[in-house]
């Protein structure tokens, strides 16, 4: 592959300013130039972009700010021999601080005194509604980078912490791990159970009714990957019917959530707009990213995360 300008499409700009990487990249010996849906894509252009456009499969290779791809058509990227390369390694801290954040807040009851203190009220706590994430047991599925990251977290916090992925390879922070077709045996006892794979074939719906009937009455689930991997309607059955506690959603099988969605109404359920892993430095993670396999590229190795 030569690379003659790298091209920061506006997409881009649905998670920070697109002109921020440009200054992040201007060192380059590359130009850095700003592009959206009217550029003429062509051999030698690399492309960083928030998700697909029309266009793209003329260039040589396409970035994706995100880590999960599922919106990309991988077959017809190989098909046109262009390569594709994601973001995933760089969202283990932010997801990893916003799950501890929706479990302390489960456990401590912030969300509940925050909604009444909308209210100028005052809000005395039943004695038996809080309780410490000590020695509590969470289920983390899919250990990659949002994985550990969580992993991590609730383990500095004293948390019992399982998980499920695909091979034995143990993780530091994980007491047991267990194998994706042991999903049930592993949340059965989980008091939160964290949802951080892919959305894949296998993936999606993975957890419906059945899921719901082995997790815990008391349990709560935390979906930071992909909407669809949870069925959403089961979900709220579950939710309604107390066979689980509650919910902290960062993603949604439609999203923006509808205005009309029951979850927004329940006081157990957190929703956050698709925001786990929003931090002010975020361009310079993927400028790191960009600029490791820029040069990767002038020496002519192997590109990093790459999916195609
Ligand atoms: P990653 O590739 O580092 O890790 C994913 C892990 O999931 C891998 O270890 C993989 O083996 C495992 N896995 C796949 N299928 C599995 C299954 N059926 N059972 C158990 N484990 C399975 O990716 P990552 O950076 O950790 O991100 C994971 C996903 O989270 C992304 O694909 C993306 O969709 C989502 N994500 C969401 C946000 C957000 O803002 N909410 C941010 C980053 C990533």
């Amino acid at each position: 592959m030569t690379l003659h300008r790298l091209l920061i499409h506006d997409s881009v700009g649905i998670a920070f300013p697109p002109e921020l990487l440009v200054d992040e990249l201007s060192d380059l010996d590359v130009p850095v130039e700003t592009a959206d849906d009217d550029t003429n894509f062509s051999q030698g252009d690399g492309v960083v972009t928030f998700g697909p456009a029309e266009g793209f499969l003329a260039a040589d290779w396409v970035h994706c700010i995100r880590a999960g791809y599922d919106e990309f058509d991988v077959d017809a990227y190989e098909l046109a021999g262009t390569t594709l390369t994601n973001s995933s390694g760089v969202h283990g801290t932010s997801v990893g601080e916003m799950v501890a954040g929706y479990m302390l807040s489960f456990a401590r009851r912030l969300h509940v005194f925050r909604d009444a203190q909308a209210d100028h009220e005052w809000h005395d706590l039943p004695y038996e509604e809080p309780f410490t994430l000590d020695g509590e047991r969470l289920c983390v599925v899919g250990l990659g980078t949002l994985g550990r990251g969580i992993a991590e977290r609730a383990d500095a916090l004293g948390m019992d912490v399982v998980g499920v992925r695909q091979s034995e390879e143990p993780v530091p922070e994980v007491r047991e791990v267990y194998q994706s077709e042991d999903l049930h045996e592993a949340i059965a006892d989980a008091r939160f159970v964290a949802l951080a794979t892919p959305l894949t074939p296998e993936t999606e719906g993975l957890f419906d009714t059945p899921e719901f009937e082995v997790m815990r009455e008391d349990a709560y689930l935390v979906n930071v990957a992909r909407g669809p991997i949870v069925d959403q309607s089961t979900l709220v059955d579950a939710l309604e019917t107390g066979a689980v506690s509650g919910a902290a959603l960062d993603v949604f099988e439609e999203e923006p959530l509808p205005e009309e969605s029951p979850l927004w109404g329940r006081e157990e359920v957190i929703v956050t707009p698709h925001a786990a892993a929003q931090t002010r430095g975020y361009h310079r993670d993927i400028a790191t990213l960009v600029r490791t396999n820029v040069e990767q590229v002038r020496n002519g190795g192997e590109l990093v995360n790459r999916i195609v």
